[in-house]
């Protein structure tokens, strides 16, 4: 059976990092953030991980037609618009843990996740590899992944302490895939940052308790010993085997993600700059908001 491995949790949080790491070894396909295909990919015309623009991307573009034959851009529009009602994460809340679903929305979920089958076997197909990984982050998506019943798909929550995480959105990186203009990732104050690290991470753990999960920090991931990567690769095992393919020179076909994606060389720097930089003041604002999962996961 082929295997989704979904990456979830918040951003900023080293999940480029762990794609990279995982897919050097040459058993996974990164897609990079795959729910962005739609807005930044054939919206957006976005730089693909290869450098090609998305729509010229050796990948992609044969992709694409092999999933879909023709897509018009009202075709991509109304995908995207599917795709924003069905994986919105405050709509999880909504819809799975107080149960709102009416007909038309079960509709759209089905139809969405034909959309993704369709885009995942293709992918599968035309990249000859048997495991991908999807790095979109979003529970919402995560969920919808592990209700398709063709693949077994494993989840890795990489959770980050949300100090660092705040410090980082409050220190906005350009975005070197917007290629026609000078743009930078999202901002974010401490209030939002920390509002959405304590759901998504919630989220993760309820995701957690149906479906093969496993937490992994990455303050251990960088922290110069292997012992926290040997472990994720063991929970990835007990699939079938795969043949070993070449990832090619690290040059992947990922949709957004973290500027470092770009670097070839794929070094890993530890970035504990918020230790310094922070403010006392947003420190302990950040650690009073998200307090009990901040303790839970051996931060404080
Ligand atoms: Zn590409």
């Amino acid at each position: 059976m082929k295997q989704i491995v979904f990456i979830g949790g918040f951003g900023r949080s080293g999940s480029t990092l762990l794609e990279t790491r995982l897919s050097q070894s040459g058993t996974f396909f990164p897609v990079g953030e795959l729910k962005y295909i739609w807005s930044r990919g054939l919206i957006n015309n976005e730089l693909c991980g290869c450098g090609q623009k998305f729509k010229e991307c050796d990948f992609w573009n044969p992709e694409i037609s092999d999933a879909f034959g023709g897509l018009s851009e009202s075709d991509v529009l109304r995908i995207e618009g599917i795709r924003n009602d069905v994986e919105k994460n405050r709509h999880l809340i909504l819809r799975e843990w107080v149960g709102v679903r009416d007909q038309s929305y079960l509709e759209l979920y089905d139809e969405y996740k034909r959309i993704l089958t369709d885009l995942y076997n293709s992918i599968f197909k035309l990249s000859g590899f048997n495991r991908l990984i999807d790095n979109s982050k979003d529970v919402a998506h995560g969920l919808l992944i592990n209700r398709l019943d063709q693949y077994s798909t494993k989840n890795i929550q990489l959770v980050r302490d949300s100090r660092a995480v705040a410090f980082s959105f409050n220190n906005p990186k350009i975005r070197p895939e917007v290629h026609w203009k000078k743009e930078f990732m999202k901002k974010r104050s401490c209030f939002s940052s920390s509002f959405y690290w304590i759901m998504l991470n919630y989220q993760m753990e309820w995701l957690a308790k149906q479906f093969p999960t496993k937490r992994v920090r990455y303050e251990d991931l960088v922290s110069g010993n292997n012992e926290a990567f040997e472990e994720v690769k063991k929970f990835l095992k007990g699939y079938e085997a795969d043949e070993i393919k070449p990832s090619g020179q690290n040059i992947t076909h990922t949709i957004s993600g973290n500027p470092l994606r770009f670097d070839r060389e794929n070094e890993v720097v530890k970035d504990e700059r918020w230790i310094n930089e922070m403010s006392l003041f947003d420190k302990k604002l950040v650690a009073f908001l998200n307090y009990p999962l901040l303790k839970k996961y051996g931060y404080l």
